[in-house]
C-alpha cells in the first residue's frame, strides 16, 4: 500500500519536473556530462522509497543508491539527477529552499561559475514544489534534514 503512495508521489514528482533542467541549454556541453561518469562502486542516492518507481536499477541497501553506466532512459532517472546539483533544503520550520548542493561544488561548474550563468527560473519553481511535496511525508522530511544538514556542512567547509 506505502509502495503505491509513493509510486504516485514520485509519478507526480517526475510530472512536475518534466523536462526542466537548471539551464534552457544542455549543461552537459560545459562539462562533458560529468555528473554521468559514475562506476560500479558510485552513483545517486535514492530518496526515500523511490526503489518503487524506478525500473531498472541497482541498489545497494543501507545506502540505496542507484547505479548506472554512464547512460540512462532520461525518463527513468532518478530524482537525485532530475534536480543536481541543486537540493530543496529544509529550515527548522519546515520551509523548503532551493539551494545549490554544495556535495557537488568540486565536480558541477554550474556551481563554480554560478554568477555568469542564465539559470532557468522554472526550474527552480518546479523543485521547490517538489521539495513541498516531499516534506509532507515523515520519511522524505526526515531525508530532506539530513541532506540539508549535509548540505551545509559541505557550504561550511568549502568557506
Ligand atoms: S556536472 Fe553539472 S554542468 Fe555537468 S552535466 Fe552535470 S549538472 Fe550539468
Ligand atoms: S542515472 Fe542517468 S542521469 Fe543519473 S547519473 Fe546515471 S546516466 Fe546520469
Amino acid at each position: 500500500m506505502a509502495k503505491t503512495r509513493y509510486a504516485r508521489m514520485y509519478a507526480r514528482i517526475f510530472r512536475i519536473l518534466g523536462d526542466l533542467t537548471p539551464l534552457r541549454a544542455d549543461c552537459g556541453q560545459l562539462c562533458g556530462g560529468a555528473c554521468c561518469k559514475g562506476d560500479a562502486e558510485t552513483g545517486m542516492r535514492l530518496f526515500p522509497h523511490e526503489e518503487s518507481v524506478l525500473p531498472v536499477t541497482e541498489t545497494t541497501d543501507g545506502g540505496r543508491l542507484c547505479v548506472c553506466s554512464g547512460t540512462c532512459d532520461r525518463n527513468c532517472r532518478p530524482l537525485a539527477c532530475r534536480i543536481f546539483p541543486f537540493f530543496p533544503t529544509v529550515d527548522d520550520r519546515g520551509r523548503i529552499f532551493v539551494e545549490p548542493d554544495m556535495r557537488a561544488a568540486r565536480l558541477c561548474p554550474l556551481l563554480s561559475n554560478a554568477e555568469d550563468i542564465a539559470f532557468d527560473p522554472r526550474f527552480f519553481r518546479a523543485v521547490k514544489r517538489v521539495g513541498r511535496i516531499l516534506a509532507r511525508d515523515p520519511e522524505c522530511l526526515a531525508f530532506l534534514r539530513a541532506a540539508t544538514e549535509e548540505i551545509d556542512t559541505f557550504a561550511a567547509f568549502l568557506g
